[in-house]
């Protein structure tokens, strides 16, 4: 192994974005080996299998371990089955991929589920993840491994009188007016912050385009009050309530900045287990985002996901906007050839201490472990050919490893943890 390669293997990492649920949901939950599918899930969703045929409460484990078979057969290329695989069989020592096997397997899993030292195991010793943020819709999570992101869409994404009443009831502030309303979503993300959250997290691709208009105050009230005259069964539609949405997601972006804390933006592909929209792409778009990175010179955005498969413009707006700062969350089991070739021309492109090398994006830690070691394995080989190259010596490369997957976080979040 190469000097750079080793270095990396060993190096502890700041993780910058994963759905980790807390060890203690998880021992409630007993989750078993079908409950850590996730991403796989998805594949085997788009090679034909029913949407919840592995979740589904009254299948016994052998029908699913039956179910798992027939579609693993068809996704096993994937690089998603390759990080499920990596997992399993370092972490678990699973060898017979057969339903037999499976079962085996399964019967291990729900003993790490209840195993009160697992995540350290896995997260602590395997990962050598010092700390990894965690989107979970809750800050009640253990500081000593976790800090919270929250998802802000549910204050913006408002079609009917429960969308208001779930944020009066979060921030405890009582909206009647938009002007109140505002106060209330002030509130909550002050409350966030105190409480731990190290960013704020605008999935609205998801579920809406990111391009955002500019209404005004006037345009955005007409329609929160509208929205206030309705009946708890009644509700507008999306194109009705737009004008409210954009001039929240401003509003959200201007008080994120004025508490100091960032922004996390998805940009590019949707997961179908999560979106379940058929894949509206185009709503993530990066440039869509243009007009927002313009105005808040100030703010400090950090793009999901490389903006894949739109990651030539990614790449260039990055590159450009001191305010943008790019992620390599989740895009290396996305595909690891892209992540290569992305990699490759960032380091000729933006600066590195706008790089924030590894996020999981994972529901569960054996795929973070799974994710980490095929990222470092990414980083590895790029930096090696570039060294082979003579685009950088070899301590420029350790230094940019360091970087990527420590220090740069520790800055950007303002992080209690020792840069290496
Ligand atoms: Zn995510």
């Amino acid at each position: 192994m190469s000097s750079i390669r080793h270095y990396i293997r060993d190096l502890r990492v700041i993780d910058g974005h994963e759905h980790l649920a807390t060890r203690q949901m998880r021992e409630r939950d007993r989750t078993d080996l079908f409950g850590l599918l996730h991403y796989l899930d998805s594949d085997m969703i788009t090679a034909g299998m029913q949407r919840g045929s592995l979740s589904a409460r009254g299948t016994d484990a052998e029908e699913k371990a039956a179910i798992f078979m027939k579609y693993w057969e068809r996704t096993k290329n994937t690089a998603y089955a390759k990080v499920f695989r990596t997992a399993m069989e370092d972490l678990y020592g699973m060898r017979d991929w057969t339903v037999r096997g499976l079962l085996e397997l399964n019967e291990k899993v729900i003993a790490a589920s209840l195993d009160k030292d697992w995540y350290r195991k896995v997260m602590t010793e395997r990962s050598r993840i010092d700390l990894a943020f965690t989107l979970i819709q809750t800050t009640n999570v253990d500081f000593a491994m976790f800090r919270p992101i929250m998802f802000m869409d549910f204050a913006f994404k408002l079609r009917t009188l429960k969308d208001v009443q779930a944020v009066e009831g979060a921030s405890g502030v009582e909206a009647n007016t938009l002007q109140q309303y505002l106060t209330a979503v002030d509130a909550l993300l002050n409350k966030y912050i105190q409480e731990g959250m190290v960013a704020t997290k605008l999935g609205h691709a998801y579920w809406r385009t990111l391009a955002c208009g500019k209404p005004t105050f006037h345009e955005a009230e007409t329609v929160f009050n509208r929205l206030a005259a309705c009946s708890l069964e009644e509700g507008l539609s999306q194109a009705e309530t737009r004008p409210l949405q954009d001039y929240l997601i401003h509003f959200i972006i201007q008080r994120s900045t004025a508490y100091g804390v960032p922004i996390q933006i998805h940009t590019g592909h949707h997961e179908t287990s999560v979106s379940g929209n058929g894949n509206t792409i185009t709503n993530s778009q990066v440039s869509s985002l243009l007009p927002l990175l313009n105005e808040y010179s100030s703010s400090r955005f950090v793009l999901l996901h490389c903006g894949y498969p739109y990651s030539l413009e990614y790449l260039s707006i990055a590159k450009n906007f001191p305010n943008v700062y790019t992620d390599f969350t989740w895009i290396y089991a996305i595909s690891p050839t892209a992540a290569k070739h992305i990699l490759h021309q960032m380091i000729e492109m933006v600066p590195q201490t706008k790089i924030h090398g590894f996020g999981g994006d994972y529901n569960f830690i054996e795929g973070t472990y799974g994710h980490l070691k095929l990222a470092k394995k990414i980083v590895g080989d790029v930096l090696t050919e570039k060294v082979e190259d003579g685009a950088l010596d070899e301590d420029e490369a350790i230094g940019f490893a360091k970087a990527v997957f420590r220090n740069n976080l520790i800055d950007f979040y303002g992080l209690d943890e020792k840069p290496v």
